[in-house]
């Protein structure tokens, strides 16, 4: 669905991802795990038409990403939840959720919106209590979810999620995601980036460890939680003797 090859992209003269190939298949949850800084979150961007001048080729199913703007790239059916939410504090539950649908606003899909809307009301139901409430009166995990829904108003095939467990509680973080595996069961591909590479693994198909932008491991998730370099540097100390004793 998703194929990137040989990407390259730059900040100034500096190479932040240096020539990563990566696939995605449809309706699979692909992770990117790794380091702070290794060049996860630039990759979205260049995905997303955030990021101008990068090398290489995107293609979403036959159509080559280079060269589109962000909205060109959502009409695609491609939808990005950012690192850190970026919801818009002052508005209410309902008008944060109604910006993620303009690319419909602007076909006049009037009845649509109001459909997926109600959709996501019944995804998120702290949501629909909290709907004329101003979005940064929220707590950080109905932000998170605050944040998901406003992706999925565009009506995504494909899901792009950055970091969506920074900050949350451990019972929060399996709430999100649980959200996550039922979007992909109900058929929507996810490519996620996780500091929190146990839970990102526990609910992937298939992984990618990046290191100072490029890709130094890939396998399926359930052979990179068993990877001994994987456990040591990214699941923790505890996390591998509770792996060696089971
Ligand atoms: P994190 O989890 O911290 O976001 P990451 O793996 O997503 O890490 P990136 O944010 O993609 O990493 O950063 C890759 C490299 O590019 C880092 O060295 C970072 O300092 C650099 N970088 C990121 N954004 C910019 C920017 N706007 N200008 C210059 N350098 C940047």
């Amino acid at each position: 669905m998703l194929r990137i090859r040989n990407l390259k992209c730059y900040y100034g003269r500096i190479m932040a991802v240096k020539g990563v190939s990566i696939s995605v298949k449809k309706s699979q949850i692909i992770t990117l795990i790794g380091a702070n800084g290794s060049g996860k979150s630039t990759l979205l961007e260049a995905i997303c038409g955030l990021l101008p001048g990068w090398e290489g080729e995107i293609f979403f199913e036959d159509t080559p990403l280079k060269g589109l703007d962000p909205p060109a790239v959502v009409r695609c059916g491609i939808s990005l939840v950012p690192e850190g939410r970026l919801i818009f504090p002052p508005l209410s539950v309902l008008d944060n959720l109604k910006l993620g649908a303009y690319t419909l606003y602007r076909k006049h899909k009037h009845a649509e919106v109001k459909q997926t809307l109600e959709k996501m009301l019944d995804l998120f139901p702290i949501l629909r209590e909290r709907a004329r409430q101003p979005a940064g009166t929220l707590s950080g995990g109905e932000q998170q979810m605050l944040a998901i829904g406003r992706a999925l108003m565009s009506h995504p095939r494909l899901l792009l999620l950055d970091e969506p467990s920074m900050g949350l509680a451990p019972m929060m973080v399996e709430k999100i995601f649980q959200v996550l595996e039922n979007l992909r069961n109900d058929g929507i591909t996810i490519l996620l980036v996780e500091q929190n590479a146990l839970a990102a693994l526990q609910i992937a198909d298939f992984g990618y460890v990046f290191e100072t932008g490029s890709v130094v491991l890939q396998g399926p998730a359930s052979e990179l939680m068993a990877d001994q370099e994987v456990k040591r540097a990214y699941l923790g100390k505890d996390y591998g003797e509770f792996y060696e004793n089971k």
